[in-house]
């Protein structure tokens, strides 16, 4: 299906980036701009950081074939090339309290044990996923899990600058630094059609197709009640000796699904871990977006940058360190940060046009799993695009109903089955317990 002359991409982080790429391969007659509110990679966004999980360990098996189909591009071309991936497996654990979690697992288990074979090592016994790592300590709570060692990670910062630099080097599509403040719209045909955006400022900035690849952010430009949430994650980093880099650069990650807390091996003397949970809202008022806004506004989680995390994370990590490496238990966080999810309620992308209106686009619902796709989602997004994407896939993602005046705002989703965590918890709220507890000197 041919595609329109002029398309705008908004959002420069692992969709917006990919769908440019393949946009300039597909449709080169195209004329492609993207427009991101910061430089690239912008630090806020939720594709970059130190590293991100690359796993085909899915319960569901779409989503483990396409990762494969993406692990083999990290593996083999020059995405993974410079350091950008590295394979050190992953173990993916479970203790004996969580039937979610061990469920989650032996799904996973036959899944991708199917696509690697013997790389994929079953793990009964507490004492079995020691000895995939003897580092960690005995008090670890686990009755069980596997190790794949086809899984690894990414430099994720290092992923992005690289797509950005393949962009740059033929220049077919142009970037413009802005934040966009809505989507503009013709009423003048009887399903509203979006001819563009208006920038922060007032400029606007014309197009026949618009793209949102706006993460988190999504909810202020298009009423995604319902339908996609921003939540929190937690992230702290410790600062290692060289020889503990050593002990720990080629563990595989590990990923305890009932707790969520994950591990990726240390680079640069630099150990990460991090919580995949049910997460943080920041409930925010905004106007309610979309052609027919008539100033009413409502109320929706959106990320809130550059805040620390809570004490209540803070003492989950120092909890899952007390288990997994005992002597870090006290070590100073030399940075903590919230990452924001755009979380939606099975945990599937949105890769769809919107159904309210011509000539709109989303690319996004990442739901903490999509960085590992950044080599492939960008065709899945164009064959959406065209009409052509597979039936397992538009199944997923496409968003078919409107929201509803007056929707929920509150919805917790239950993702893919691998949450944990408190349900409803609210960043200002901790962030207030945290001021308290600080004043009280109990930090
Ligand atoms: C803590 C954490 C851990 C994760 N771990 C993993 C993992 O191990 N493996 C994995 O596969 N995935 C993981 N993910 C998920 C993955 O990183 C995300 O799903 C993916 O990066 C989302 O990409 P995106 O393009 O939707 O969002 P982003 O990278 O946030 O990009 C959106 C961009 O849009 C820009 N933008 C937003 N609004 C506007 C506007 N109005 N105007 C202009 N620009 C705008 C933003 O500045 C941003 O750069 C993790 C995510 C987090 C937060």
């Amino acid at each position: 299906m041919a595609l329109p002359p002029k398309i705008l991409i908004v959002g420069g982080g692992v969709f917006g980036l990919s769908t440019a790429l393949s946009l300039r391969e597909r449709h080169p007659n195209s004329q492609i701009t993207l427009v991101e509110s910061g430089p690239i990679p912008n630090p806020h966004g939720s594709s970059v950081d130190t590293s991100r999980i690359v796993r085909a360990d899915y319960a569901n098996a779409a989503y483990s074939r396409l990762a494969n189909d993406a692990i083999q591009r990290w593996r083999s071309t020059a995405w993974g090339a410079e350091g950008r991936y590295t394979q050190t497996g992953l173990l993916l654990v479970y203790p004996s309290d969580s039937a979610s979690a061990k469920e989650y697992a032996r799904k996973s288990y036959a899944n991708v044990r199917a696509i690697e074979g013997d790389k994929v090592v079953f793990l009964p016994t507490q004492k079995d996923v020691l000895s995939v790592v003897p580092p960690y300590g005995e008090e670890l709570d686990v009755a069980g899990g596997y190790v794949n060692w086809g899984s690894g990670w990414s430099d994720a910062a290092a992923g992005v600058r690289f797509a950005k630099g393949l962009l740059d080097a033929d220049g077919k599509v142009e970037f413009k630094t802005a934040e966009v403040e809505r989507v503009l719209f013709d009423q003048s045909t009887p399903k509203p059609k979006a001819k563009g955006v208006v920038l922060v400022g007032g400029e606007t900035v014309e197009a026949d197709l618009v793209i949102l690849a706006t993460g988190a952010w999504t909810g202020k430009l298009v009423d995604l009640r319902g339908k996609a949430v921003a939540t929190g994650q937690a992230i702290a980093y410790i600062k290692i000796s060289d020889a503990e880099q050593k002990e720990l650069e080629n563990l595989p990650t590990i990923l305890n699904f009932a707790t969520g807390i994950f591990i990726i091996p240390p680079r640069d003397n630099l150990l990460k871990i991090a919580r995949h949970a049910y997460g943080y809202r920041n409930p925010t008022t905004v106007p309610v977006p979309g052609a027919n806004s008539s100033g009413q506004t409502m109320q929706v989680s959106l990320p809130e940058t550059g805040v620390p995390v809570p004490l209540e994370g803070e003492e989950a990590f120092r909890e899952a360190l007390r288990q997994l490496l005992p002597r870090f238990v006290n070590r100073p966080f030399v940075d903590t940060r919230i990452c924001w999810y755009t979380d939606t309620p099975n945990g599937d992308f949105i890769v769809s046009y919107h159904p309210e209106y011509e000539g709109l686009f989303l690319a996004t619902g990442g739901s903490g799993h999509a960085y590992k796709f950044f080599p492939v989602i960008g065709d899945k997004v164009v064959d959406a695009l065209e009409g052509t994407l597979e039936p397992e896939f538009r199944n997923l993602w496409t968003w078919n109903e409107v929201v509803a005046p007056g929707a929920a705002t509150d919805d917790i989703f239950d993702g893919d089955g691998s949450r944990s965590g408190a349900r409803n918890s609210i960043l200002k709220d901790e962030l207030a317990r945290t001021k308290k507890a600080a004043r009280k000197g109990v930090l």
